[in-house]
């Protein structure tokens, strides 16, 4: 059996080498081939790679975040099968015997965790709610705690590089493409070196970067919203018509006038906004750029 394990590496000098040994150690008996990928890290990960023997590597121009460095690296794959893990020891390179057990019965073995242990509570919420939201309003089905750790064999990899967008939301397109998986659960580790990339607001950003790039469920609830609103101030046009007609017009109500503006001016920003939403990733889609640089590499 010949493994590709395609590697996404940022900022993680501490970790190259301890992640190298481990997986060299618990993968002996198979011909693997590490593709690391140096998503434009400022620090020392680079020479760090470049000291391994027997490995592969691609290095970007700059940072362009996980997704990137993911489709580059899958580009770069030949093998029959494809491991695709994190450099940080978040993914028990001792889960991969298991994997490799069932690959011959699924297209995909992928993990997810079903801890959440050593994360803020408060990240956990809004999780959570991602998720909820998501599979409500798209069409594609998001495990909780999938994580991007997964064995997959040639095919899947290749449907996975033909959905070549560059708003690449991996969690999304993993469910996307279908094909059956075998999940295999385990508990939360924290990572071994340096801390986690991901702030708040990118996790924010993230989501809905994943919302816009699987559903349009936005876009039709502003559709609903706005005729809802229409039907109402329709009917209260004619009720106030007769209303003054019967009863003259005693001019009082501005509280309430200005609270129907407030609120009909909101949702109509929000509207607008989502629309933007929408607009922005067309925009970004058409420009067709390169989804990353790349700057050296070993191929
Ligand atoms: N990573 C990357 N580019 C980035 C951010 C992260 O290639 O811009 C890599 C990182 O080196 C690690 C993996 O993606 O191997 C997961 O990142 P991290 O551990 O920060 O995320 P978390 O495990 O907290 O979700
Ligand atoms: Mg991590």
């Amino acid at each position: 059996m010949k493994l590709d394990i395609v590697v996404p590496c940022y900022n993680e000098e501490k970790n190259i080498e301890k992640f190298f040994t481990e997986i060299s150690y618990v993968l002996k008996d198979i011909d693997i081939n590490i593709i690391f990928v140096n998503d434009g890290s400022s620090d020392n990960t680079l020479n760090e790679i470049k000291k391994l023997q027997n490995v592969s590597y691609i290095s970007f121009s700059r940072n362009f975040g996980k997704e990137a460095a993911i489709y580059a690296g899958l580009s770069k794959t030949t093998a029959d099968y494809v491991i695709l893990m994190d450099v940080d020891l978040q993914d028990p390179p001792s889960l991969i015997p298991e994997m490799i057990e069932h690959i011959d019965d699924f297209d995909i073995v992928a993990t997810r965790r079903v801890t959440r242990a050593g994360e803020p509570k408060i990240r956990s919420f809004f999780a959570r709610l991602f998720y909820k939201l998501m599979n409500k309003i798209s069409d594609i089905e998001l495990v909780d705690g999938a994580r991007d750790f997964r064995l997959m064999n040639r095919s899947v990899v290749d449907s996975i590089l033909e959905l070549n967008e560059n708003n690449r939301f991996s969690k999304g397109i993993f469910e996307w493409i279908g094909f059956n998986t075998k999940w295999i659960e385990y508990e939360n580790i924290e990572r071994i070196e340096g801390e986690t990339s991901w702030s708040f607001w990118q996790l924010f950003k993230y989501s809905i970067e994943g919302i816009v790039s699987f559903t349009v469920a936005p876009l039709y609830i502003s559709t609903v919203m706005g005729i809802i609103f229409s039907i109402i101030s329709f009917f209260s046009i004619i009720f106030i018509v007769i209303r003054t007609l019967l009863f003259g017009d005693p001019v009082s109500g501005w509280p309430s006038t200005i609270s129907i503006i407030l609120l009909i001016g909101g949702i109509q920003l929000l509207s607008i906004g989502i629309l933007g939403q929408y607009l922005a990733k067309t925009y970004i889609e058409t420009k067709n750029r390169p989804k990353y640089i790349i700057k050296e590499d070993n191929f």
